[in-house]
């Protein structure tokens, strides 16, 4: 039995493993190994930010696995928020109650909307619109001066099209809140370590995969007899068409990661950018991981894009000047950076769209097809590294059933 894994990201990786042991696998990827998570290996950080979070059962699961429990660090990330040029902290329950910008009604609002969340199945959203479902839950203060901010920094221009599904899901999942702030996770020294060890050991060819269906399933010139596909489903052109999977459309990513002397803040890891910016988040790595790491401050700018979108088609010099000027109405001395390089991801994950979940992927697909990643099951209401190795174990758990 011959298998075809496409791509290298954390789901072709985990798919390829799990199958190694009871057939020949060949894993396609023209790319980095690790896909999303891959690493800029000047400093050992990876090209986008990445964390994890207590309840990732399957990716803590992968860390074991791979000897590198002792290496995750656990912390509290301190959030603030930018709002008219300046930058409020909004951890303890004490910064929140102090925030300017919302009316104590509204805190309660939110507070309650956290909980409710929880108990709400979010599914049952996924034809709402998500201004609709805040507005009607939250009123319009919340929505534009506290929500929008926030979907805008997430999904860019496609912000108003995403599903309350979505948001109820991730407020439900991600508010694993402490007294001062949420806890998150970070392997010291970078996820490269865990990409390095899932991949070892498997056939990697530094290819693009071209798949046509023949007899069997041919890849690149060469006969199997089943392909599991975790590349974007965009990438596959025709054949998805052929194969009836419907069209998912994508967000693109565009983060530079800086290099400076300086902090933009004292403690502050992640800042959501209220005001109208270029990015939507500051990410400052090494006010999480120690600085001495990498003796020099780290920090992204995060923003999203579509394929064809305008931020997402301008060149690299273009998106630093950009960056870097919205920096400075931060009151960032930009005389500190010492580099800059930007990072685009042209398919970053889906935008899960009103009616998103009728588009979830199956694994099987056809016979011998099958597609996996962060279109699949575990991936929504958002895809994570957990989402996307829970989805390599199912489909190489499927391929197993029928095939092997
Ligand atoms: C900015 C950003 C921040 C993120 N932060 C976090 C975080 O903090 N925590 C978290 O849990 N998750 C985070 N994620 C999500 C996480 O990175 C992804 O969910 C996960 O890595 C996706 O893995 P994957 O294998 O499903 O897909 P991918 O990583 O996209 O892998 C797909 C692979 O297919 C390859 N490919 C494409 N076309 C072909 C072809 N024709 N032939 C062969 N190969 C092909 C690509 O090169 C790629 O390597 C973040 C993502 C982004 C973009």
């Amino acid at each position: 039995m011959k298998i075809a894994v496409v791509g290298a990201g954390l789901t072709g990786l985990k798919t390829a493993k799990e199958l190694a042991e009871h057939a020949k696998v060949v894993v396609f990827e023209p790319d980095d190994v690790g896909g999303l998570v891959a690493t800029f290996r000047e400093f050992s950080i990876e090209k986008f930010y990445h964390h994890c979070f207590r309840d990732d059962a399957f990716l803590l699961e992968e860390i074991k696995r791979c000897g590198l429990k002792s290496k995750l660090v656990w912390k509290i990330a301190k959030t603030g928020f930018a709002a008219n040029g300046k930058i409020y902290p909004l951890n303890t329950p004490f910064e929140i109650l102090r925030y300017p910008l919302l009316t104590f009604g509204e805190k309660i609002r939110l507070a309650r909307f956290t909980l409710k969340s929880r108990k709400l199945n979010y599914e049952d959203f996924d034809d709402v619109g998500v201004s609709e479902g805040i507005r009607e839950e939250l009123g319009e203060g919340l929505l534009e001066r506290f929500f929008m901010p926030l979907l805008r920094s997430k999904f860019g221009e496609n912000a108003e099209k995403v599903s309350y599904a979505w948001l109820l899901g991730r407020v439900a999942i991600r508010s694993n809140r402490k007294y001062s702030g949420e806890e998150i996770g970070y392997i010291r020294h970078g996820f490269q370590q865990l990409v390095d060890k899932m991949a070892e050991g498997l056939e990697i060819r530094r290819e693009r995969a071209r798949i046509r269906k023949n007899a069997r399933w041919d890849v690149n010139g060469e006969d199997f007899d089943a392909v599991v596909y975790t590349a974007p489903l965009s990438e596959l052109g025709e054949l998805a068409e052929k194969l009836g999977i419907p069209e998912v459309r994508y967000q693109s990513s565009v983060c530079a990661l800086i290099g400076a002397e300086e902090t933009l803040t004292e403690n502050i890891y992640w800042t959501n950018i209220a005001d109208k910016m270029s990015f939507g988040a500051v990410i400052e790595h090494t006010n999480f991981m120690p600085f001495e790491d990498y003796g020099i401050h780290l920090m992204y700018l995060a923003a999203y894009s579509t394929p064809d979108g305008w931020l997402f088609n301008l060149s690299d010099k273009e998106i630093e000047k950009l960056f870097l000027s919205d920096l400075r109405k931060l009151g960032f001395k930009t005389e500190s950076v010492r580099f800059v390089r930007v990072f685009k991801a042209k398919y970053s994950g889906p935008i899960y769209e009103k009616g998103y979940r009728r588009k979830i992927t199956p694994y099987r697909v056809a016979e011998g097809f099958y597609v996996a990643g962060m279109t699949s099951r575990p991936n929504y209401p958002e895809r994570s590294m957990n989402g996307s190795i829970r989805a390599g174990k199912e489909v190489a758990e499927q391929v197993k059933e029928d095939l092997l």
